[in-house]
């Protein structure tokens, strides 16, 4: 069972990934995390973010078992990541490893921007969650501010427009909903709300499977 989840940056579908992951025991992938390793392998080497091939030879060695979330969660390797993001080499590189990690058994979670068009293509359920820039925003602000740090909500809804502008801009896989995904708009919805919309697709999926 592989279960894609797509949408745009601070949507909300990393925790949700995380809760189904865990409510059927499945393996967990935030792919976003392959690009952030990149990036930040690429800067600590004080290498180049422009050069395909050797952001694509960081991309071979990047291990998904030593993917750390709280290392990678830094604002400038995402925005490192983005840019890197764009470049087909290196998508390939990561793509091949995703997809990897996608046959584990019994059953494999991934986020990210192209899993229901690229990456696992056939997955029987495809989750595309988003909801308004301004939401998401606030959302990224209120985690920064109830952690104890300080941020400044214009700043951040700056940065969620520019990273959707070069996540749906890129030519190769840009960030799109696939035809066939479940989508889901959390602007109005609580994350409850929208985990138990996305546990009944996941059960129907499921039944049809068995
Ligand atoms: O989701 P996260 O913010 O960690 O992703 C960082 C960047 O990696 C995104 O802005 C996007 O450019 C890129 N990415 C991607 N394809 C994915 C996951 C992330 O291009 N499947």
């Amino acid at each position: 069972m592989i279960i894609a989840i797509d949408g745009p940056a601070a949507a909300g579908k990393g925790t949700l990934a995380r809760r189904i992951a865990e409510t059927y025991g499945f393996h967990h992938l935030d792919t976003g995390l392959t690009y952030r390793a990149t990036a930040k392998a690429l800067l600590d080497a004080g290498l180049p973010l422009d050069d395909e091939a050797i952001a694509e030879g960081m991309a071979r060695k990047v291990d998904l078992a030593g993917l750390d979330r709280t290392v990678l969660s830094r604002h400038e390797i995402g925005e490192a990541a983005s840019k890197i993001a764009v470049m087909p080499a290196v998508r390939r590189a990561l793509v091949e490893a995703q997809r990897r990690f996608a046959e584990k058994k019994p059953g494999a979670v991934l986020d990210g921007r192209d899993i229901g068009t690229v990456v696992c293509p056939d997955a029987p359920v495809k989750l595309y969650v988003t909801a308004s820039a301004e939401v998401r925003a606030k959302r990224r602000y209120e985690e920064i501010v109830d952690t104890g740090g300080s941020a400044d909500y214009d700043a951040i809804f700056e940065d969620v427009k520019r990273r959707d502008e070069r996540d749906m801009g890129r030519t190769d896989s840009p960030l799109k909903p696939a035809e066939d995904a479940y989508l889901l708009d959390t602007s109005e919805m609580s994350i409850e709300a929208a985990f138990q919309t996305a546990k009944s697709i996941v059960d129907a999926a499921l039944s049809r499977n068995a």
